[in-house]
């Protein structure tokens, strides 16, 4: 077993990512960071941050690069992140996957395997549809989700080529029931060795 899990898990939204995210992180006792998630709590928090992307998070645009690797960078030298964490979210886009190269680079770490869902955009579609009636999030309408998963196919797919180079990327179907997905996860992880941590 390797004694470090820097995890991404990466998928069109609607994919999954973020429920399979907590379950993962979880079963290895490491944190999520999900971008997505400290963007709305500042936004419900009424921080200085908060009101800054408020309109970009409704319109479904991207914040800007700079002001959300610092943030990450910032979440990934807290201590519970030492020994691993779950990336969701980010990087999103080729520039954001230089910047976490660099500063991982700065304490000799690198990302150990990048989790891809494989979800159809028409299955992604509906369960966005689904969510915004069920949540009532204000980025769920139908044009800021088609928006989403545009800059989802333009900008992040590209950076699964990356990874994949780097030969880290795990390719999971994310259609299924949520056990299914998470069994597969972790029996991809397995063959990384990596395993529970706690
Ligand atoms: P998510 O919960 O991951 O779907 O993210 C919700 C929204 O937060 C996105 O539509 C973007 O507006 C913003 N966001 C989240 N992560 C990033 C990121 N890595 N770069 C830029 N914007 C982001």
């Amino acid at each position: 077993m390797t004694s470090t899990a820097r995890l991404l898990i990466v998928g069109p939204q609607g994919s999954g990512k973020g429920t399979q995210g907590v379950r993962v992180a979880e079963a290895l006792g490491i944190p999520v960071v999900s971008t997505g998630d400290i963007f709305r709590a500042n936004i419900k928090e009424g921080t200085d941050l908060g009101k800054k992307v408020t309109a970009i998070l409704d319109a479904g645009d991207l914040v800007p690069d700079e002001l959300t690797s610092e943030i990450v960078r910032d979440r990934l030298s807290q201590d519970d992140a030492a020994s691993g964490f779950l990336l969701d979210g980010y990087p999103r886009n080729t520039v954001q996957v230089g910047h976490l190269d660099a500063f991982l680079a700065d304490s000799d770490a690198a990302l150990d395997a990048v989790i891809l869902l494989d979800v159809p955009r028409e299955e992604s579609l509906e369960r966005l549809r689904l969510r915004a009636t069920e949540q009532g999030r204000s980025d769920d309408t139908d044009e800021a989700i088609a928006h989403r998963l545009d800059i989802y196919e333009n900008e992040t797919a590209p950076i699964i080529s990356v990874y994949e180079q780097r030969g880290i990327v795990d390719r999971i179907d994310g259609v299924g029931s949520l056990d299914d997905i998470t069994a597969r996860i972790s029996t991809a992880l397995a063959a990384r060795g990596i395993g529970q941590l706690v």
